[in-house]
């Protein structure tokens, strides 16, 4: 058994590790299960492109936070007006859906606006009555339902809305202008973004890894935490390590399935938090026909796929005249989307978006590759809160902090995770 004393452990080098590490200074320790820190921010190259696991850009309200990733981007980001639009009926509707009514047909157009101004109102349960109270039936469903069915594999009626405060509502005015086609914008905190000039996405959590001046240990899983006289033992395959303070910024469920001494109640509501995973097929696509979209949003239920970006919006290119093409699939481990081949995922991504019109001839792909992605989407099912907060309330006792999304449990970016990370080093005092 090895023993090496540092202040803090934490568990895990995603953006909340690197960042919290970038926070504290000398006295942490990561460690990182992977060969390579970044964790859901990482980016691959194959090909001569780089893929992120699904559309990742860098922007934020929180003002300080954004300034802190642009500073430690450098020169390594350009900054990007948003387009993106809903694939709707063969046609592409600008995003958000509700600022665009005009791009409907007039059928659609009339519904959509009748029903938005003529909505009585119903007691709000759950997710789906909070999008017919806020929408209105016609854009709810032609394009809130399918789409959100498909991302989270709920129904809208099974989930809770305590995360829709990341759904911008929109103002009326900006419904009937769009319907009459005076352009409005919409979800304007995305609507100016940054993405890295080279290196993907990943060209984030690597700036943040350059500015950590504590340890940083790759290739450890850590499979037990435990508390002895006072300090904490965090034991992976190469011995035991211990530390005055342990941060995790790994899975909830998984943390409390290696923390020793977890009472049962506290197990079972760990066990009983729900997550997404994510299949994400990387494409190197001749000529796509995005339109100069980046983002495109599929509510269709026959398309494996609810979203694809496009990276020639970047001007990525490689020599062979492939830009990538990143589909994002939500499945569960084990359920029939899961259990296809990589192949047959990869099939049909291709097949979808060819008989979509996205991609002209099925040899203008010239590479593929695909990535499955554990845990990518925290769920919040009626139970999640509840499950939560018997976790939370035990972790708060025995001491163990969380940071990150899915330590905490909560639905949020890097930039909610970044300052979450900042949070929580502030009190421990650094
Ligand atoms: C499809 C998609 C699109 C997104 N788009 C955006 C976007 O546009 N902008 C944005 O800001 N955010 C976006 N996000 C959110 C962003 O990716 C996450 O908020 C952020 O990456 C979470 O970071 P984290 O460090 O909390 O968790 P993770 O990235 O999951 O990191 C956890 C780390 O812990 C490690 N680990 C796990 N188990 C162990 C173990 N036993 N021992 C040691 N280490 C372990 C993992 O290898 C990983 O490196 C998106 C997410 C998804 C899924």
């Amino acid at each position: 058994m090895t023993t090496e004393s540092k202040s803090i452990a934490i568990i895990g080098g995603g953006i909340a590790g690197l960042s919290l590490a970038h926070f504290i200074g000398e006295d942490c320790e990561i460690l990182e299960k992977s060969t390579q820190c970044g964790g859901l921010c990482r980016s691959f190259e194959k090909d001569g492109l780089t893929y992120d696991l699904g559309g990742h850009v860098v922007f934020s309200s929180d003002k300080e936070i954004l300034k802190l990733d642009l500073d430690l981007l450098k020169d390594n980001v350009g900054s990007h007006v948003r387009k993106n639009a809903v694939w709707y009926k063969g046609r592409l509707v600008k995003y958000p859906f509700e600022n665009n009514l005009a791009d409907l047909d007039k059928e659609d157009l009339f519904d959509c606006l009748w029903s938005f101004l003529n909505n009585p109102q119903r007691p709000q349960r759950n997710f789906e009555d909070w999008m017919y109270n806020h929408f209105g039936r016609g854009i709810t469903e032609r394009y809130l339902i399918p789409y959100n069915q498909k991302i989270w594999k709920l129904t809208p009626r099974s989930m809770a809305t305590d995360w829709v405060n990341r759904i911008p509502k929109p103002p009326p005015a900006d419904v009937l202008k769009s319907a009459v086609g005076i352009p409005t914008e919409g979800n304007l905190e995305q609507l100016n973004f940054y993405y890295p000039t080279s290196g993907g996405f990943q060209a984030l959590p690597d700036a943040f890894e350059r500015s950590v001046r504590g340890k940083i240990t790759k290739s450890f899983n850590v499979q037990r935490v435990r508390k002895r006289n006072g300090k904490w033992i965090v034991s992976g395959h190469s011995g035991d390590y211990e530390y005055d303070h342990v941060v995790s910024t790994i899975p909830l469920p998984y943390l409390i399935s290696v923390l020793d001494g977890a009472p049962e109640h506290v197990a079972t509501a760990a066990r009983a938090l729900k997550h997404n995973s994510l299949l994400v097929v990387m494409l190197g696509v001749r000529n796509p026909n995005n339109s100069g979209q980046f983002g495109v949003y599929f509510p269709q239920e026959h398309l494996l796929f609810h979203r694809v970006c496009f990276y020639n919006f970047f001007g990525h290119q490689n020599e062979a005249g492939a830009s990538p093409v990143v589909a994002e699939i939500t499945a569960n481990e084990g359920d029939s989307t899961w259990s296809k081949t990589d192949t047959q995922i990869i099939d049909s991504v291709i097949q979808g978006l060819k008989q979509e019109g996205f991609i002209t001839n099925r040899s203008d792909v010239l590479t593929t590759e695909i990535r499955r992605v554990k845990h990518a989407y925290v769920v919040y099912d009626l139970a999640r809160s509840q499950n939560l907060h018997i976790v939370n309330e035990y972790l708060d006792l025995i001491g163990l902090y969380r940071c990150g999304r899915f330590a905490e449990f909560r639905y949020i970016n890097s930039d909610a995770v970044i300052r979450s990370a900042k949070n929580l080093a502030a009190k421990l005092g650094y």
